[in-house]
């Protein structure tokens, strides 16, 4: 999956566009800095011509949360691991790092995240500045990871951020929504390199919604998917194999590695190009859709194997989709999931794709979603270029009744007055942006709605 920042390949002004096509924007300046120096001059030079400025992670975010009219900081060429300490696990990488260069990086020298997203074409920096999170009801998202934080403000001055230096700027910069400064290097807390073993299985959803929290307190991370008018759901479990095991020979013999053909199978024909195919046929005829969806709902089939941490959390995903997810309080699930099925056979536009849902600890960061509470992450998808704003509509609705908290970088119609009772440290957040940016220089339209 390449960047999704995309430019006009005739002549004229060079545009942004997402991954999801949901968003795009003509900037009037691009800047391509490779290092600390060149970041903060570009910054004294927007200043100079009045011009916002916005940092460009790889595009994936489904809002406009990276778009901008002012100048777009192309940071693909500020990669790379600069420092590790395989004894502590604390490894400083540049913001511009993707995740799948981190990954590799990181494999060869024995360390890895202690939990990931389903991609890995995120940038480090863009990954963490949304909230993107995995799944596991002890483990918190990628900024939980973060030991520290260096960015260029808007001042072009470069600070550092921890919990012991400026710990209120860390608090806030670890989901920063890009509005705090440009973020150029991060140091993580990363673990060991582990083996994970996956067992994905199909159960009807009503004995997942019975046993969730069962099923979330015994898996290292445990997650389903759902489709709207299927019965059954696939229950994905991965977890840990004993450090001492590598390759776990009791569980590998039940559940060896995945050989590279059937990798390709399973991920690229199955889950892709098959499931793209049965995309297109309901975006053509989309009376067929209910029946697709159930079909591939029976379809769901049991496969368990073992492989390296990263290979397991992230799959390719090359069929283009629209998302929305919210975090809810994890009590709160079941009434969720109910009035979707309540929901997806009136829609007056049916959906291609399943509900996705994950778990996460409560942490500590202001703008995180799973900030003070435990919570439950339910994402709900459809196929691009299919109708959608019906059954996100119904969703948001939902969710509003439990206080669900909506990811920031993926669909959702929430504003200021809106978020503001959502977050206990809203306006601590906006205090701290006051401070280091009181000329809004990272400011954007999206911005302007969420934060007022
Ligand atoms: C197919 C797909 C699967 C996904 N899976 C998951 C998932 O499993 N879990 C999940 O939580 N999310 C998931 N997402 C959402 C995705 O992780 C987030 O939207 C993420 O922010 C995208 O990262 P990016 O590098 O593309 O950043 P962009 O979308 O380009 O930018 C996001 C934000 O980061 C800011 N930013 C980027 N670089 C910097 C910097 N150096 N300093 C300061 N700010 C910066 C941008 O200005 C913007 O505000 C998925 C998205 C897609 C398309």
């Amino acid at each position: 999956m390449k960047r999704a920042t995309s430019t006009a390949s005739s002549p004229g002004p060079r545009v942004w566009r997402n991954w999801a096509g949901t968003a795009a924007a003509t900037p009037a300046r691009w800047c391509r800095p490779r290092s600390e120096a060149e970041i903060s001059a570009a910054l004294k030079d927007a200043a100079a011509a009045g011009l916002q400025v916005r940092a460009l992670g790889s595009g994936h975010s489904f809002t406009a949360v990276a778009a901008t009219s002012g100048v777009a900081l192309d940071l693909s060429g500020w990669t790379g691991i600069t420092a590790a300490d395989t004894r502590t696990g604390l490894v400083t990488a540049r913001s511009g790092t993707t995740l799948r260069a981190l990954n590799a990086e990181l494999g060869g020298l024995g360390l890895a995240m202690a939990n990931l997203g389903d991609i890995d074409a995120q940038t480090l920096a863009g990954a963490l500045s949304t909230g993107t999170h995995g799944t596991g009801a002890r483990l918190g998202g990628l900024a939980t990871q973060v030991e520290s934080l260096e960015l260029v403000l808007a001042d072009g001055s470069l600070v550092t951020c921890s919990a012991s230096a400026r710990p209120d700027l860390f608090a806030a910069a670890r989901i920063g929504l890009g509005a705090l400064g440009v973020i150029t290097a991060v140091t993580l807390r990363c673990v060991p390199s582990f083996t994970l073993l996956a067992d994905e299985r199909p159960m009807p959803v009503e004995e997942v919604l019975e046993q969730f929290d069962a099923l979330a307190a015994a898996n290292d991370h445990f997650e389903f998917y759902w489709f709207p008018y299927g019965r059954k759901a696939l229950v994905k479990r991965n977890n840990r194999l004993a450090p001492e095991e590598p390759a776990g020979p009791a569980a590998a013999a039940s559940a060896p590695a995945m050989p590279r053909w059937r990798r390709f199978w399973e991920f690229e024909v199955m889950e892709n190009a098959a499931f793209g195919t049965l995309c297109r046929i309901g975006r053509a005829r989309p009376r067929l859709i209910p029946a697709l969806n159930r079909f591939s709902s029976a379809a769901l089939s049991t496969r368990t194997y073992t492989d390296m941490s990263h290979r397991v959390f992230v799959t390719p995903r090359r069929v283009r989709f629209a998302e929305s997810e919210y975090a809810v309080p994890r009590e709160s699930l079941g009434h969720v999931i109910a009035e979707l099925r309540r929901a997806a056979p009136r829609l007056p536009d049916p959906v291609m794709f399943p509900v996705e849902v994950r778990v996460a600890a409560a942490d500590d960061i202001w703008l995180s979603t799973a900030y003070g509470r435990e919570s439950a992450y339910v994402a709900i998808h459809q196929y691009t270029g299919l109708p959608y704003q019906d059954w996100f509509d119904r969703f948001e609705s939902v969710v509003a009744e439990v206080a669900g908290r909506p990811h920031w970088g993926k669909l959702h119609s929430l504003d200021a007055g809106r978020l503001r009772p959502l977050y206990p440290r809203f306006d601590e957040f906006r205090r701290i942006r006051a401070e280091v940016d009181p000329e809004a220089r990272f400011g954007n339209s999206y911005l302007a709605r969420v934060l007022g």
